[in-house]
């Protein structure tokens, strides 16, 4: 009809104008709805907030126009910098100044006051707290895992990331097995800085928390490479100090690295509080370490020269005091509770290609440690660049076991990118992980029905 009145050509042209004018409109809304996007305007506002929020917006992008970022780089000391690409963090890094209240030097230094009756009091504490049972099923007692770093940034930041990287392995690790977790920053004894800094520390925690059967030590440098393990506690039953180690090498050749102590559980009574106590005298800095290092290195084999440290002091204080400890140490090298990083790393290719989570040993080694590394430190024993490809490797190796349970993988060991291995599912509760760690048996919970 309209065809026939304005003839073919001129309905075509008016049709063009008005795609062309659908177009503009179109142009033209988007315009708008971008605007109100990056003017952030909120969606159900009245005209008059919209137009007091668009004054507003535009007024204070008005005060903060280019002269003044020019100022802000210009002066790098300016206060106000919003910047934190370039912010000078030791300008808040004061520290309180005021030394430390010196101990007496005659007086030998102790952890803490001598408690002698700590297994009754604890005995005493369980019994009347029953909400807080020190074993939270058949053999499976209640573990606090236990880390932590210097209260001070790393020396270079990328440092403070791989302690991240650490907590969140641990975090993972702990929430799988049914572990509670304890970070710690603060240097709760001056005099025990650095490796020694968690003996004063085990101790308040074996004396704050009675509920706690065993403490585990971990250091930060060391990760969970297999998140499938769990710890065979019935194995130490009638055993308060778990590390990995050999009795020979520890006992017989008194070598420095007869065992370690990155990665140990300590069960939690009186005999705990004597051999920290036992442990403890070599640690205070200064010329107490500076001496006690020189012993060490003459008594030990293999020991280089450097100040005290607490894992030559215990293999010093366990072959020299067998008797006294011996009996409730126990050495396990079954599966790596600690796992030095330099025989592990290369090979976890190997191990994927062969066997699977679960084993805990060098099959699949259930932790491993970057030993002398010091990725939060200045200098380490190894090239850094050696070190932290290795760290990577091994967090990506731990988190796939994480990723799995979602459907997802890292691209590489080497990669911090994840690509999907499962497709979504609409019947998400149908889909079972590989390792079964989304709903493990050792985490289970068993209520009691009354
Ligand atoms: N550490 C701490 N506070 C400090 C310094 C160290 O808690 O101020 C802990 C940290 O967890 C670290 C551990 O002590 O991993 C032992 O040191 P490191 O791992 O560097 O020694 P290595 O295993 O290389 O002998
Ligand atoms: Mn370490």
């Amino acid at each position: 009809m309209l065809e026939r009145c304005l003839g073919r050509r001129r309905v075509r042209q008016i049709q063009r104008t008005c795609r062309q004018g659908t177009i503009t409109f179109l142009c033209f809304f988007l315009t708008v709805v971008m605007l109100r996007g990056t003017i952030g305007a909120g969606k159900f506002g009245t005209p008059e907030q919209d137009f007091n929020e668009i004054r507003e917006h535009l007024y204070s992008r008005g005060r903060r126009v280019e002269p003044h970022r020019v100022l802000e780089e210009a002066q790098p000391e300016n206060t106000e910098s919003n910047n934190y690409a370039t912010f000078d963090i030791s300008k808040i890094l004061v520290d309180e100044g005021g030394d430390d209240e010196k101990r007496d030097p005659n007086t030998p230094y102790s952890l803490g006051p001598k408690i002698s009756d700590w297994d009754e009091q604890r005995a005493e504490w369980l019994k009347n707290n029953s909400d807080y049972p020190n074993f939270i099923g058949p053999n499976k007692p209640r573990v606090l895992l236990v880390t932590g770093s210097s209260p001070k940034p790393c020396e270079n930041p990328v440092g403070d990331h791989y302690l991240l990287k650490s907590i969140k392995n641990k975090i993972d690790y702990c929430r799988i097995h049914g572990i509670e977790i304890f970070y710690n920053m603060a240097l709760l004894d001056a005099e025990m800085a650095g490796f020694w800094a968690k003996l004063p520390l085990i101790r308040k925690l074996l004396l704050s928390h009675p509920e706690i059967e065993f403490l585990w030590w971990m250091d930060s440098d060391a990760m969970f490479t297999d998140m499938a393990f769990e710890v065979p506690w019935e194995r130490y039953k009638d055993y308060n100090f778990v590390m990995h180690g050999w009795n020979e090498m520890v006992y017989d050749e008194k070598n420095w690295i007869g065992l370690n102590t990155g990665s140990f559980l300590l069960r939690n009574g009186q005999w705990a509080l004597d051999i920290l106590d036992a442990w403890a005298p070599m640690g205070p800095k200064g010329k107490i370490r500076d001496d006690a290092g020189k012993i060490l290195t003459r008594e030990l084999k293999g020991r280089p020269v450097f100040e005290a440290d607490d894992q030559s002091a215990m293999v010093y204080l366990l072959a020299t005091q067998r008797d006294k400890w011996g009996d409730k140490v126990y050495l396990e090298n079954a599966y790596y509770l600690h796992g030095y990083w330099g025989i592990l790393v290369d090979r976890y290719e190997e191990m994927i290609d062969n066997y699977h989570p679960g084993l805990g040993d060098h099959r699949w080694p259930l932790v491993t440690h970057f030993v002398g590394c010091k990725p939060c430190g200045k200098f380490g024993d190894y090239p850094v660049e050696r070190c932290l490809r290795q760290m990577d490797r091994a967090y990506n190796f731990g988190d796939n076991q994480i990723l799995q349970m979602y459907g997802f993988t890292h691209k590489s060991l080497a990669s911090r990118r994840v690509k999907r291995v499962r497709n979504e599912s609409s019947n998400p509760l149908e889909v079972k992980d590989e390792l079964g760690l989304l709903h493990p048996s050792f985490k289970a919970i068993k209520l009691p029905t009354s």
